[in-house]
């Protein structure tokens, strides 16, 4: 995939974090062990396809300014690939960053403009966003 002028991880890690992997029997919210604070992921030439094929919307779509980095906001913007929900997946520490971010919950109304089904997640939790600016509990 094309790098997009003026994305790169830097020294966000917020995926190795968030998400789980399956791969490492990894669950949401806790770091991989492979994981470095300062330096990222120590196994990077030999990191399995899960972690090479994975890029965050942030780092994909070019609209997409440096504020909403997810190291920046604790809100990892995706879509889902398992079904067609436009999801924010939250770190567990911060569950709630997906509304207090403004920045952030201006994105995902418009994300529900469009028509999306638009879902934030933090660990068992999920709320609903909608065009209208409410949200709801989502199971
Ligand atoms: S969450 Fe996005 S920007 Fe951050 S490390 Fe993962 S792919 Fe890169
Ligand atoms: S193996 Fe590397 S890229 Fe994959 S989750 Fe762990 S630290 Fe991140």
């Amino acid at each position: 995939m094309a790098t997009i002028p003026g994305k790169s991880c830097g020294s966000c890690t917020m995926c190795c974090k968030v998400l789980v992997i399956d791969h490492f029997k990894k669950d949401a919210g806790i770091l991989c062990q492979h994981c470095a604070n300062k330096t990222g992921c120590t196994i990077y030439e030999t990191r399995p396809d899960v972690c090479r094929d994975y890029e965050c919307d942030w780092m994909m779509e070019r609209s997409m300014g440096p504020l909403l980095r997810p190291d920046r906001t604790n809100v990892i913007l995706q879509e889902d690939a398992d079904s067609d929900e436009y999801q924010a997946v939250v770190d567990p520490s911060t569950p709630m960053a997906w509304r207090t971010n403004a920045l952030v919950f201006k994105f995902l109304v418009s994300k529900a403009k469009e028509g999306r089904t638009v879902v934030a997640k933090s660990g068992l939790k999920s709320w609903r966003i909608f065009d209208n600016g409410q949200y709801a509990p989502w199971t």
